[in-house]
């Protein structure tokens, strides 16, 4: 299996690691060979996750917007909100298969956390969660929504206290602990086969929203957009369409309040080629060129890398790659809310920012598919907290 995207990806981590890594290839090539493995992740994505979803045609923001057909992925109609739930049914199902007992993860704002409970809850393992000791303040909610489905939450106080250090103590505690313990990364990042398996397990996203368009029009669509945190939910819908060379490909990250200004999550547009979490791919880095902390008001986009696939991507031009600010992802959700009656994820907002921008430039006989990662209600109680105190841009 190739062990990288071009120049980037790779297994930057301590030998005693790549022993884990290796033994987690062997599984997930076994596993990706054997039927019974496919039909039982299918199953549960029908039974459990609640799919296939619809890829809805958003007629009331096209007609808004005066330009393009936008299509709508309804990722945000899976079992906990979100694309999170088919990598972590996924990656838990083969933890089975390897006999393991227990799994661990790292969260940021407790997305993926709560995605690994409830997988972990529904096959009764053994369930772990390291998170930033800040996150957890910030996010108390998510921690009792975690420990409601049987997790043990981990406060972790080093460094910055959030999302990037409790991956790095994620990773250590899986070291410690290979004999019973899976560790279940939440996005198309980390050392190989993280990536490629994340991109394995949420390649549904665009095999069923490539047989719906061809179902409803009769044709692949001109334009695919997603949002660009860790890159899954992008990677999940771009895949199939890699080689349709028709098929112009956007992926968005955040630009936080600027990317002039040093508040921004802009890996893909102002990262330099680095190391981060076991991976060779673009970093945002500080003047002395150490990893520097970035902010967007979405925490599923707040990482200071990024997939290494995107990397790639962005270096071969396949895939043209865009930012959003704040205060533009705030609008879109805003209107995508007031059009449709879907409420959006603060993440997938800068998503729909880029249609917003792109479709009315587009004419009437053009399509748009957008990947709806995820439901907003999650971000209801911040949006509120802006309107009782405005944002400055
Ligand atoms: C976590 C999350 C993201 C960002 O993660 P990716 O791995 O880049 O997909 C995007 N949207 C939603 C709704 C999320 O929960």
């Amino acid at each position: 299996m190739q062990t990288q995207f071009g120049r980037f990806g790779g297994q930057f981590v301590p030998p005693q690691v790549i022993t884990a890594l290796n033994e987690l290839e062997t599984a997930f090539e076994a596993a990706k060979k054997d039927p019974s493995f496919e039909e039982e992740f299918k199953y549960y994505l029908k039974q459990y996750v609640g799919r296939e979803n619809p890829l809805y045609y958003a007629k009331n923001l096209s007609e808004s917007l005066g330009g393009a057909k936008i299509y709508l992925k309804r990722e945000d109609l899976n079992h906990t909100g979100a694309h999170k739930i088919n990598n972590t049914i996924g990656q838990i199902l083969l933890a089975k298969r390897m006999g393991k007992k227990k799994v661990i993860a790292e969260t940021g704002a407790g997305q993926h956390g709560v995605a690994t409970a409830t997988a972990a809850a529904l096959f009764g393992m053994e369930c772990e969660i390291f998170q930033g000791s800040i996150d957890m303040e910030r996010q108390r909610l998510n921690v009792y929504r975690m420990e409601m489905l049987g997790a043990k939450v981990t406060g972790v106080s080093q460094g910055t206290a959030t999302l990037s250090d409790a991956v790095d103590v994620a990773i250590n505690a899986w070291v410690e602990r290979l004999d019973d313990t899976f560790y279940l990364l939440g996005s198309a990042v980390g050392p190989h086969p993280f990536p490629s398996m994340v991109r394995y397990f949420q390649r549904v996203i665009g095999e069923e929203a490539k047989a719906q368009i061809l179902a409803q029009e009769n044709r692949l669509p001109d334009y695919l957009i997603a949002c660009v945190g860790g890159g899954s939910n992008a990677i999940g819908l771009f895949q199939t369409f890699l080689a349709d060379q028709d098929v112009n490909i956007i992926g968005v990250e955040a630009a936080g309040k600027g990317i002039q200004t040093n508040q921004h999550a802009a890996t893909m547009t102002l990262g330099k080629e680095s190391v981060i979490h076991g991976m060779n791919t673009k970093v945002v880095l500080n003047a002395q060129g150490d990893i520097s902390p970035v902010y967007s008001i979405s925490a599923g986009l707040d990482y200071p890398g990024v997939g290494p696939e995107h990397a790639h991507l962005q270096e071969t031009g396949r895939v043209n790659y865009v930012h959003a600010s704040d205060k533009e992802a705030v609008e879109a959700m805003y209107l995508l809310s007031a059009k449709e009656g879907i409420i959006p994820a603060i993440e997938t907002a800068h998503a729909i920012a880029e249609a917003v921008k792109l479709a009315p430039t587009l004419s009437n006989d053009k399509i748009i598919i957008i990947n709806l990662s995820g439901r907003g209600d999650k971000d209801v109680e911040a949006m509120y907290n802006l309107q009782e105190s405005p944002q400055k841009d």
